[in-house]
């Protein structure tokens, strides 16, 4: 695959690429809405990855090209580039360029090339992969030696400040520093990490990932509310953040929440999933893989119920992969559509994706995309 994207940069910019970098898509476990409450997640890299073939500049001319997006390069000078202009795909890789030179490095510009296998937009963080991996050429381009938690710190910000999307440190720091076989256990207040072992096929098992294909208008305005409601949960039972609540001090402070039903039900899903996220990674710590599905399906109940971001899609997988036979299933990122995870016993997986695929054609909605994953590298350099 490396050797087809090197081709494809020769074809357009006239010569072979320095060097050839990989950013992997991720799936999120467990520990959903938490990362903006200074909480737990707990994502692991998916096999599908976004490949970068670059090579350096010293003219100040930063080229971009996709092959996915397609056309002709994208011609931009690195000295102009500001936050807020650019709306279209280039504004991923040009963002971390920018955010680089804010933090002081000296980027002199750069030919890329990326093509991607992370489907865009559903839930898997085709975003961050291409961040990540333009992040990662130009820091071993340009000698940067910056390590994958401040290159992924670099890339939320491009996000976040040049693109406009305000999102938490997860997907960037999944594709940063995901290890094969493990999971990542990602304290977001701290940013410190563990690696959690995490081999389904050793188990007996799969993990499916269902792309739903829908993604439903109104997620960005729910998304801001959930948010407002959070930090209104904390200031009024005095915390920094969520993540201050104790499970243990649950109930008492769902008492003191008494008058405001919303908040209160934003609070319950914040606390006990961060709880949920440290008791899957107990179980796969202590090898009890098929343990942490009930608590797959405990944070899908708690997303739908108490923070009510989930969709008839996203319900239906779940519902149906557990009838199959899975272990355990919940949908993955944000919500309102984009993908579900699901934990199943290998001789029930094929049955479950066909159950699937069953029930959304008959429910009249669009074919999902189903596909197995094994928790795989983090970004690296492939050529
Ligand atoms: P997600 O990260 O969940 O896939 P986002 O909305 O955060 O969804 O990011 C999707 C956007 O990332 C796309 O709309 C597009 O602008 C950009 N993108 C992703 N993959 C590619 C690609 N291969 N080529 C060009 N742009 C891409
Ligand atoms: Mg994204």
């Amino acid at each position: 695959m490396s050797a087809g994207v090197a081709e494809r940069f020769r074809e357009l910019y006239g010569a072979g690429p320095r060097g050839v970098w990989a950013a992997p898509g991720r799936v999120n476990l467990i520990g959903e809405h938490t990362d903006y409450n200074d909480g737990f997640v707990m994502p692991f890299a998916l096999p599908q990855s976004a490949l970068a073939a670059v090579s350096p500049r010293d003219d100040g001319v930063l080229r971009l090209h996709s092959a996915e997006a397609g056309g002709d390069p994208v011609v931009l000078r690195v000295a102009a580039l500001a936050p807020g202009e650019d709306r279209a795909w280039t504004a991923y890789p040009a963002g971390v360029v920018w955010a680089l030179r804010e933090a002081g490095h000296r980027i002199t510009g750069a030919d890329v090339h990326l093509a991607s296998a992370v489907p865009p937009g559903a839930g898997l963080s085709s975003s961050a992969a291409l961040e990540v991996v333009t992040a990662l050429a130009l820091n071993d381009l340009f000698g940067l030696g910056l390590t994958g938690t401040v290159l992924a710190r670099l890339c939320r910000r491009a996000e976040n400040a040049y693109v406009g999307a305000p999102v938490g440190i997860m997907d960037q720091t999944a594709a940063a520093c995901c290890e094969a076989g493990h999971a990542l256990f990602l304290d977001t207040r701290d940013l410190s990490r563990r690696q959690i072992p995490f081999d389904p096929a050793a188990g007996g098992l799969r993990v499916l990932v269902v792309d739903t294909r829908v993604a439903h208008a109104h997620s960005a305005g729910e998304y801001g509310r959930r948010r407002a409601g959070c930090e209104r949960g904390a200031a009024l039972l005095g915390a920094a953040a969520l993540r201050d609540v104790r499970y243990g001090e649950l109930d008492a402070a769902l008492e003191r929440l008494d008058g405001e039903p919303e908040v209160r039900r934003l609070v319950r899903h914040v606390v006990t999933e961060n709880r949920r996220v440290e008791r899957a990674a107990e179980l796969l710590e202590s090898g009890d893989l098929r343990a942490v599905g009930p608590v797959l399906t405990e944070g899908h109940a708690s997303l739908r119920d108490d923070f009510g971001v989930s969709c008839p899609e996203l319900d239906l997988v779940v519902d149906t992969a557990l009838a199959a036979g899975a272990l355990g299933a919940r949908m993955t990122g944000g919500g309102f559509g984009g993908s579900a995870v699901v934990l199943a016993p290998e001789d029930a997986a094929e049955g479950v994706a066909g159950a699937v695929r069953e029930a959304f054609a008959g429910a009249g909605f669009r074919a999902p995309r189903v596909f197995g994953a094994l928790p795989s590298a983090g970004a690296r350099r492939v050529a």
